[in-house]
C-alpha cells in the first residue's frame, strides 16, 4: 500500500471514529492539546487529499465535501411541520426576518456540529457551511450583503478558543463566493455582551426578555440583507433577541440561518406546553421553565460531561460511563 493509501485509511478511520463515538471530551491541557493536534493533522490531510465522506469513508464530493452522495440523503432535514426554511416574522418597526433552517438535531447532524463545537474539528464546520450555502442557493433567496455569525460571550470565547458559529459561517461564504458571488463574514458587528447561561432559573418570558438585552451591535450596520448564523436553535429566542439587536442599528432585513432545530418527542422546541422539567447534568439538577429550555442548558453542560437525551418530556439522561 502506498503512504498515501496508508494515511488516507487513518483519516477515514480517525473520521468515522470521531462521528460515530461521541465519546466525553474534558476541557483539560492535554485533551486541548490532544484537539489541536488531531485539527492540526487533518487540516494537513484535507489539503493533500481529496475528500472523505465523514459517515462511510466512500470519497466525498469534489473539491472538498466531506460527505458522500449517498450519505447526503440521509440527513434529516426538516419538514414543513418542524419549520422549514422560509418562515418570517417582523421584529421592532420593520426588519424582516426569514428563517433558514436545515435539519432536524438529530443523527448525524448532532454528532456533527458537537464534534466541531466540543472537540474543535474543523471539518465539520466545512460540511455544514457547504450544505447552508447550498440550501441557500437552491432556495434562490436575493444573497445578504453580509454574514454575521452568532457571537459567544466572551468568556465562553476564551474557554473554546473558536466560535463554531463563525467556522460555518466562514465556509458557507466561501461556498457562496465560489460561484462568483461576493457575500463578506463580519464575526465584530455584534457582541454578547452577557452570558446567556445566567439565565437558567428563570421563566421562560423572563428568560426571553433577559436574553432581549444580551447582544449589542458595535458600529454601523452594513446596507442590505444581513445573514445570522448559528449552530443549533431551540427555543429561538437568542436568536431572536440578535436579530432585534440588529433591527435596532438599522438592519432591514435579516435571515436566521441555523445548521439545526432542536424538536421534542413530534413536538416543536418552540411550543412552551411542557412546564418546570428538570435533568441531572453531571453533578447538578438543571431546572427550567420549558423543555426547549432545558435542552439549552443540557447542551451547554455537554462541554464537561456525557449526556444522553432522553424521550421524556425533554432531554437530560445521563448515559453510563
Ligand atoms: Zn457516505
Amino acid at each position: 500500500m502506498s503512504t498515501i493509501g496508508w494515511v488516507e485509511r487513518c483519516l477515514v478511520a480517525a473520521r468515522r471514529a470521531s462521528v460515530l463515538s461521541g465519546t466525553a471530551q474534558g476541557t483539560s491541557e492535554s485533551s486541548k492539546w490532544r484537539m489541536t493536534g488531531r485539527a492540526l493533522a487533518r487540516g494537513v490531510a484535507s489539503a493533500l487529499l481529496p475528500p472523505v465522506c465523514c459517515l462511510c469513508g466512500a470519497r466525498g464530493q469534489a473539491p472538498d465535501f466531506d460527505l458522500c452522495d449517498v450519505c447526503t440523503t440521509f440527513l434529516p432535514v426538516l419538514d414543513s411541520v418542524d419549520g422549514a426554511p422560509g418562515s418570517m416574522a417582523s421584529v421592532g418597526d420593520c426588519t424582516l426576518v426569514r428563517n433558514l433552517f436545515l435539519f432536524k438535531y438529530e443523527f448525524p447532524v448532532d454528532q456533527f456540529i458537537r464534534a466541531l463545537k466540543f472537540r474543535g474539528e474543523r471539518v465539520f464546520a466545512r460540511v455544514l457551511g457547504t450544505l447552508m450555502a447550498r440550501a441557500h442557493c437552491d432556495l434562490g433567496w436575493e444573497l445578504p450583503a453580509v454574514i454575521v455569525p452568532m457571537p459567544l460571550h466572551a468568556a465562553r470565547y476564551r474557554q473554546r478558543g473558536f466560535n463554531q458559529a463563525h467556522e460555518i459561517a466562514r465556509f458557507a461564504a466561501r461556498t457562496l463566493n465560489a460561484r462568483a458571488h461576493r457575500v463578506s463574514v463580519d464575526p465584530g458587528l455584534l457582541v454578547r455582551t452577557h452570558a446567556t447561561r445566567e439565565q437558567s432559573g428563570l421563566s421562560l418570558e423572563e428568560r426571553r426578555k433577559n436574553v432581549r438585552g444580551a447582544f449589542e451591535v458595535v458600529r454601523a450596520v452594513p446596507q442590505g440583507r444581513i445573514a445570522l448564523v448559528d449552530d443549533v436553535v431551540t427555543t429561538g429566542s437568542t436568536a431572536m433577541a440578535a436579530a432585534h439587536a440588529l433591527s435596532a442599528a438599522g438592519a432591514r432585513e435579516i435571515e436566521l440561518w441555523a445548521v439545526a432545530r432542536v424538536l421534542l418527542a413530534g413536538r416543536s422546541a418552540v411550543d412552551p406546553g411542557v412546564h418546570d422539567v428538570q435533568a441531572v447534568v453531571g453533578e447538578n439538577e438543571v431546572r427550567a421553565a420549558a423543555a426547549a429550555d432545558l435542552v439549552d442548558l443540557v447542551i451547554e453542560a455537554e462541554e464537561g460531561c456525557r449526556v444522553a437525551r432522553s424521550h421524556v418530556h425533554g432531554f437530560g439522561k445521563r448515559e453510563p460511563e
